[in-house]
């Protein structure tokens, strides 16, 4: 989401007579563009933010501004505390980042924009992609769930949609630039709703659009993943065998804690049901270990849950205790860091092994892949698979955007490795 919206600021900025500069040393400004989703985000700006001050040092002409969900909830700390920022801008006031820029240099006075919207999604943006082979379309922005330990509600605002003929429109000008693939975005795509029309609507609308071979969307809640979503994944030879299904923590009453309104057992239910549906696809989670009051025997179940579902990966984090939200003000961040260190290293463990068993399996299997551009690895390529894992091969007559057959044979828990055959 948030390459998306930075690719949004920078085609506003493009808009109003601003242009890119190569390097941060030649630039007259810089933004950052900030997530506040965990501590070590926020860490990793502040860090960047005393690096820029070099910068200034040998231009003192530079504007500095924060933009994003870290500007809007930390709202006018940002420019009161030193930090050497000059600008603050939230997600939903980059229309205005031509003007504060300029009120800042003509004035030299602070400027900052936080307001939140319940209507504004760019919807006219079309944003300039990052030359590539899959182009991102947030089709709503917000979130009206209330996770306790999630700050996006805060940052973000209200849910709100934009109409299928928009984000029709979008796909079709990203298509005519050339990419092959749309990753559509949303906190909770599940609750996408225009007139008549719900997510599955969506993803059929848009696999109409000529150019467009793969369709991916991240995420849905599982509270309400609709039956319909399933169908059309199984269904429509564009939408990818691949759901991210975020589980967060596998024991019910850390659940309940975090508001998540489901179980342990619907959830097991909704994901044999995906896997029941369609026995190839891919399916990867978000976890949080050590979320307040967490006990070993709780942090087992999300073990569980784990090697019940067979994750193909993860993204698995540590609870980091976020300003505002319903668990800083009611649960005390009380396992201890150690406790936390110890529970996300056995997850990380158990995951890789099942990553490796999971890809192990496609040894001998032929992928059709989507190359992206070189490995990092000399003389090989890489790209995905409609599951959207990682291939790499040696490196035949192939260019970003091809489509080709590769076959498996060798895996890594994050890799597939195979060889180029004739199509
Ligand atoms: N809308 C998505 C989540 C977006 S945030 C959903 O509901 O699934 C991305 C991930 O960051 C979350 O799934 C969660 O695993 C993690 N996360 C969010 N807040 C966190 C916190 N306070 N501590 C640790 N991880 C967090
Ligand atoms: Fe945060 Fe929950 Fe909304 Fe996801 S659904 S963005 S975790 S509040």
């Amino acid at each position: 989401m948030n390459e998306y919206d930075s690719e949004i600021a920078r085609t506003i900025l493009l808009k109003n007579a601003f242009s890119i500069a190569s390097k941060p040393e030649e630039a007259s400004v810089i933004l950052l563009n900030t997530c506040s989703v965990r501590e070590n985000a926020h860490r990793k700006v502040m860090q960047r933010l005393s690096e820029l001050q070099n910068l200034r040092s040998a231009n003192h002409d530079l504007i500095i501004g924060v933009i994003g969900c870290m500007a809007q909830s930390m709202k006018g700390k940002l420019i009161e505390d030193g930090t050497g920022v000059d600008i603050i801008a939230g997600p939903d006031t980059y229309r205005r980042l031509p003007e504060l820029i300029r009120r800042f240099e003509t004035s030299g006075e602070k400027e900052s924009d936080l307001i939140l919207s319940r209507t504004e999604t760019y919807s006219d943006v079309f944003p300039v992609h990052d030359q590539s082979v899959n182009a991102w379309i947030a089709v709503m922005r917000g979130c009206n769930n209330a996770c306790s330990f999630c700050i996006v509600p805060y940052a973000r605002g209200r849910e709100r949609s934009r109409s299928p003929q928009n984000v029709v429109d979008e796909a079709r000008q990203i298509a005519e630039q050339g990419f092959k693939q749309i990753t559509l975005l949303g906190q909770n795509v599940n609750s996408y709703t225009y007139g008549k029309a719900d997510f599955a609507d969506l993803i059929n609308r848009v696999s109409d659009v000529d150019g467009i071979s793969r369709i991916r969307f991240t995420s849905p809640h599982p509270k309400d993943f609709p039956l319909k979503l399933i169908d059309v994944v199984r269904d429509n030879p564009k939408a990818c065998k691949h759901i991210h299904l975020p589980l967060q923590a596998g024991n019910d009453r850390i659940l309940e804690l975090m508001r998540r309104t489901y179980t342990q057992s619907e959830y097991l239910r909704l994901a044999h049901l995906i896997k029941t549906e369609m026995p190839d696809i891919t399916i990867t989670t978000d976890i949080i270990v050590g979320f307040p009051s967490e006990t070993e025997e709780e942090f087992l179940d999300t073990l569980h849950v784990v090697k019940e579902v067979g994750f193909d990966a993860a993204f698995m984090f540590k609870y980091s205790e976020r300003e505002n939200t319903l668990a800083s003000r009611k649960y005390p961040d009380d396992v201890p860091e150690e406790a936390k260190t110890s529970r996300i290293t056995r997850l990380v463990d158990l995951q890789r092994k099942i990553s490796l068993e999971k890809n192990t399996s496609h040894v001998g299997e032929i992928f059709e892949v989507l190359v992206e551009g070189p490995a990092k690895k000399p003389y090989q390529s890489l790209g995905r698979n409609d599951g959207n894992k990682i291939v790499v091969f040696p490196n035949g007559r192939v260019n970003p955007g091809d489509f080709v057959n590769v076959r498996i044979n060798e895996a890594t828990p994050n890799t597939l490795i195979g060889e180029l055959i004739a199509t």
